[in-house]
């Protein structure tokens, strides 16, 4: 091991940092955040760092550094652009057994700084030991996705009832297992949903009852999976994928996105491809409330997001009659990931200032959409399940006012390794599709905004496959 990990207690305690631009702001920032009375050194100092030393409480001495700084200091860092003087601090501080930190020499250094998750009180700190700064911090994100931005919440819970705890239970061993099952059980998901009132009467009425209850009543997480591309997951989504007992997903959950849920999960598969529905929504919606009854966490994943054309209302309105608890995750909608992997903005202030998303399944050949409301100057429409009825899009849009030459974009697979874009006008659009194959799903974008896709596009499905 080339460095010992250790957390230092910096709080009222005397740190110098050396140097006034960027670099030594951060640090000030840091070692601030963990209470730390800086004085900061330099002949130059940025006015925004000067006013955030000061308002922390620190001391701002715009001089050339000498070691005089260095009385009654506990650590010094080091962030000046001149090596001389980065090597005297280093020297000086060594010689006095300050721990000194010279920013990107490790060699000057006595202490280095990890990549932080900080989910305080719960800390994790990454280093590669200076080897390779990138790969901590590629680590650190892999953390951050695992670490629910709540986590801390559940540090200080177990906090306030350590002592309680304690006295409940005489032996280690009874402790630990207590507290095993309460930090990975249903009290944990409580604080992590944002419930913090029904996880502590749950934590409390456990410790009446002198053990954690067996998971009684599940939960559905209804979770948006985005439109394919997997990195365009959030953080929640991923976790919940990862902690669900069972999985029921569609057909627009692209395999990839599958395959990250946890591996021992048991998957339904509850498809549906238009106008061939493979399991009824009646069935899902009675599914879910079922197979949470049995205690299970059900993960209900979604293509894109859930409240966007997704049957995400309908899905949960049975659990809220049933009392089945659920949450709700976002994810981002075939709309924008679509729009932003083809270099189509859907606002632009030159071009639409606002967007509609509309659903092109059209029942009755046309009459259902109110064609006259979408034709609209300075407004982009984005159709959803509008590839039956390409052609009829064009034409009523055409009938009811549309400039023929208006550009619109038919997006396929968005974001995967098949996106693919054809671009063309309202007039010539139907004809340009029959000439190439296209396969579902795709998504249609009308206005003047598709033109800049010709200069803003910038994804390759090839270079992501
Ligand atoms: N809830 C989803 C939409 C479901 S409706 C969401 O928010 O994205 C299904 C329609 O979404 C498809 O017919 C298609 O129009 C569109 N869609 C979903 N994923 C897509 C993708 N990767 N590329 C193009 N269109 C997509």
């Amino acid at each position: 091991m080339k460095f010992l990990p250790l957390f230092f207690d910096l709080k009222g305690k005397s740190v110098l940092v050396v140097g006034g631009g960027e670099v030594a702001q951060r640090k000030c920032t840091l070692l601030m955040k963990a209470g730390a009375v800086v004085t900061l050194l330099a002949p130059d100092v940025k006015a925004e760092l000067e006013s955030l030393v000061h308002t922390q409480g620190g001391h701002v001495h715009k001089e050339r550094y000498c070691d005089t700084f260095l009385v009654s200091k506990i650590l010094v860092v080091a962030a000046t652009n001149d090596p001389q003087v980065n090597v005297q601090i280093s020297q000086d501080a060594q010689s006095r057994s300050i721990p000194i930190n010279v920013v990107d020499h490790p060699e000057l250094c006595t202490f280095i700084f990890p990549a932080i998750v900080d989910r305080s009180p719960i800390i994790a700190a990454v280093s590669s030991g200076g080897s390779s700064p990138v790969l901590a911090r590629l680590l650190r994100a892999k953390l951050e996705t695992v670490l629910p931005a709540t986590y801390g919440k559940l540090a200080t819970l177990a906090e306030r009832y350590r002592e309680k705890v304690k006295g409940t239970f005489t032996t280690i061993n009874q402790r630990r297992g207590f507290w095993e099952s309460v930090l990975q059980g249903q009290v944990a998901d409580m604080v992590f949903a944002g419930k913090d009132k029904e996880a502590e009467s749950l934590l409390i009425s456990e410790l009446d009852a002198k053990q954690t209850k067996i998971r009684e009543k599940g939960e559905v997480y209804l979770v948006g999976a985005g439109p394919g591309d997997p990195d365009l997951l959030t953080f929640k989504a991923l976790r919940l994928m990862q902690q669900a007992d069972v999985v029921l997903y569609d057909r627009l959950v692209s395999q990839p996105i599958v395959d990250m849920c946890r591996r021992d999960a048991d998957r339904i598969y509850v498809g549906k491809s238009r106008s061939q529905h493979a399991v009824p929504q009646d069935e899902i919606n009675q599914l879910l409330v079922k197979l949470a009854k049995e205690g299970r966490r059900v993960l209900r994943l979604k293509g894109g997001d859930p409240f966007i054309f997704g049957r995400g209302g309908e899905e949960i309105d049975l659990l809220a009659d049933e009392g089945v608890p659920f949450q709700v995750v976002p994810g981002i909608t075939a709309a924008s990931g679509c729009a932003a992997y083809s270099g189509i903005p859907l606002t632009h202030r030159d071009y639409a200032q606002s967007v509609r998303f509309v659903t092109g399944h059209l029942k009755d050949n046309s009459a259902n959409l109110p064609w006259a409301e979408l034709v609209h100057p300075n407004q982009t429409i984005v159709f959803y399940m509008g590839l039956m009825g390409l052609s009829i899009i064009c034409r009523e849009l055409q009938q009811h006012g549309m400039n023929p030459e208006t550009p619109i974009a038919l997006v396929q697979k968005g974001t995967t390794k098949d996106h693919k874009v054809v671009i063309s006008t309202l007039e010539q659009m139907p004809a340009d599709i029959q000439a190439q194959p296209v396969s579902a799903p795709t998504l249609i974008i009308v206005g003047e905004v598709v033109s800049l896709h010709d200069k803003l596009k910038w994804f390759d499905p090839e270079a992501h496959s």
